[in-house]
């Protein structure tokens, strides 16, 4: 292997920044950043705790109550938005080079990353300029209506899974609506988020707006979920991780929206366009390595086109082209890291005794060191299989047959989760009523994950909690305060003037 893959000008060093400075963390304390290639370590990182996450909060805080940023107009605060999204796609080739080279993830879908992340900063741009609220009138008797406010300091808590457009989903928003923020991003891979810092400056967003503390999770996380000022708390990774979230806020009442895990049914009719389907579903699970909330890991089909189906998709998963991140042609790349390849992995062995191999199984060939693993399949995967029940987070599929449209809907709801769902069907009634019957927070019927911004993004059961996208992110990251003004007279219950020939007024329309 030659260094080609190796980008120029790699950080030795990853550092926090808070109030507008890089800084090491207080105690001095790193943690290595490895290379998912060769497992190697290729550069080290600031390893936050309470301290530091105290600083960095410290300086939101401040940015928040006495500088200028919750106090621009949308407009003055969308220019510099726009800004962040036209510097990230003058750099989108270069973005991708590092998210790639330390994620693992194709270089090809890693640039597709970087596009969707400034589209996500100029999405918020334009909606807050676009913004209305609320106003109620009650003829020549009262006017009411929303104040939006900004919270507050926003904790952003992200994923490796593609870290900087996952970052980017939190911050055009939490920014666009005038909060100042927190970013913790995912341990494994914090390249990408370091070069936030840079962008911001070069855009003009005031200094302590943006803070950024790197760190494990049960420490630098867990410091900035249990802060008392950071009334709000966004974030996404595993259900387990989000129930104990959920368990720190609680005393702290704190504002959350989670979004989690899935384990995503992907229903294939008989009436279905084989090949549209096939290739919705390769892509659906093998995208992104695998290491996709939304994946369609659970493949349904029909009976009467099941062994086809299984055919066909082994004989394609077999083809998907599987190679080194930095390589156009790569499909599949390494996994994020050696102790996530390792529980892939375990699950590949726990398959063979759950369903019968139809492709991979094991390390691609050819691949002796680093965390590739081949597009694995597997078929006749029974529901109650841990394959069919847990989220492996990898290249890795289980198809089931089904006979009739109740049995696909019982087993595409047959799981904890209830993130996403696939349904492929020519049949307009099936599709529809399908659709508005699965536990799943987001359906494509015969299509694959194409998402529109405008739309709710959010999972039901164990994969989240609340919903962001659009307007509903706007309405996460603030206050709709609402204000009432009597118009013409005051219309009080009167008390204390009790007069024996006039009764008191105690029509007070609304006691609570
Ligand atoms: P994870 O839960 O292990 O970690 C996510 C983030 O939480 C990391 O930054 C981590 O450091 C932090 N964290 C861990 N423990 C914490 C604690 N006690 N307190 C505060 N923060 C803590 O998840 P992961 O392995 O990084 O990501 C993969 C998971 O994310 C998968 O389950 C995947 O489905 C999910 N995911 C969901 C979506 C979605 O939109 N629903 C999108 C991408 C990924």
């Amino acid at each position: 292997m030659t260094d080609s893959r190796i980008p120029a000008d790699l950080p030795d060093h990853i550092r926090h920044y808070i109030d507008g400075a890089f800084v090491d963390s207080t105690d001095g304390d790193t943690f290595d950043v490895l290379d998912p290639v060769t497992n190697q370590t290729y550069t080290t990182a600031a390893a936050g705790k309470k301290a530091d996450i105290e600083l960095a909060v410290a300086a939101a805080k401040r940015a928040f109550d006495e500088g200028p940023w919750p106090r621009m107009l949308p407009r003055e605060r969308s220019r510099v938005l726009h800004k962040i999204a036209d510097i990230v796609e003058s750099r989108d080739a270069r973005l991708a080079e590092l998210e790639s080279y330390d994620s693992g993830l194709p270089i090809t879908q890693a640039l597709g990353q970087a596009r969707r992340a400034a589209e996500n900063f100029r999405f918020f741009a334009d909606l807050i300029v676009a913004q209305s609220d609320d106003a109620f009138k009650v003829p020549g008797k009262q006017m009411n209506y929303v104040n939006r406010k900004p919270i507050g300091v926003a904790g952003l808590i992200t994923p490796w899974n593609t870290p900087f457009m996952l970052e980017s989903w939190k911050l055009g928003p939490a920014l666009a609506t005038g909060n100042t923020v927190v970013l913790k991003p995912a341990e494994f891979t914090p390249l990408s988020a370091s070069l936030w810092a840079g962008i911001f400056e070069e855009a003009g967003l005031p200094k302590g707006v943006f803070n950024l503390v790197n760190g494990l999770g049960e420490d630098a996380g867990d410091a900035l979920v249990k802060h008392p000022d950071v009334p709000l708390i966004s974030f996404t990774g595993e259900s387990r991780t989000g129930q104990i979230i959920f368990g720190n806020a609680a005393p702290f009442l704190k504002g959350l929206s989670m979004e989690l895990g899935g384990k995503s049914p992907a229903v294939v009719f008989a009436d279905a366009d084989l090949e549209a389907a096939v290739d919705a579903t390769i892509f659906g699970v093998f995208s992104l390595n695998g290491e996709r909330c939304t994946a369609g890991s659970r493949i349904i089909v029909e009976r009467s086109i099941y062994d086809e189906f299984v055919e066909r998709y082994a004989a394609q998963a077999k083809r998907v082209t599987v190679g080194y991140p930095h390589d156009p042609a790569t499909e599949v790349g390494a996994l994020v890291h050696p102790e996530h390849y390792d529980k892939v992995m375990s699950y590949v062995e726990i398959g063979k005794t759950e369903g019968r191999l139809v492709a991979g199984g094991g390390r691609p060939e050819g691949f002796d060191e680093g965390n590739f693993v081949a597009p694995t399949v597997f078929a006749d995967v029974s529901p109650d299989a841990r394959i069919f029940q847990e989220e492996i987070f990898g290249p890795v599929v289980a198809i089931t047959p089904f006979d009739s449209d109740e049995e696909a809907l019982a087993l595409a709801n047959n799981t904890k989760y209830g993130l996403a769902a696939y349904i492929w069907t020519n049949d307009l009634t099936r599709a529809h009523n399908f659709a508005q019957s699965v536990e799943a927070g987001m359906v494509w019927l015969n299509s694959n994950n194409v998402r529109d911004l405008r739309t709710p993004f959010g999972g039901v059961k164990a994969s989240g909690l609340g919903h962001e996208g659009g307007y509903r992110s706007i309405d996460f990251y603030t206050d709709q305060q609402s204000v009432h003004i009597t118009l013409g007279g005051a219309h009080n219950p009167t008390f204390g003037k009790q007069d024996p020939h006039e009764p008191t007024d105690l029509d007070d329309p609304d006691p609570r």
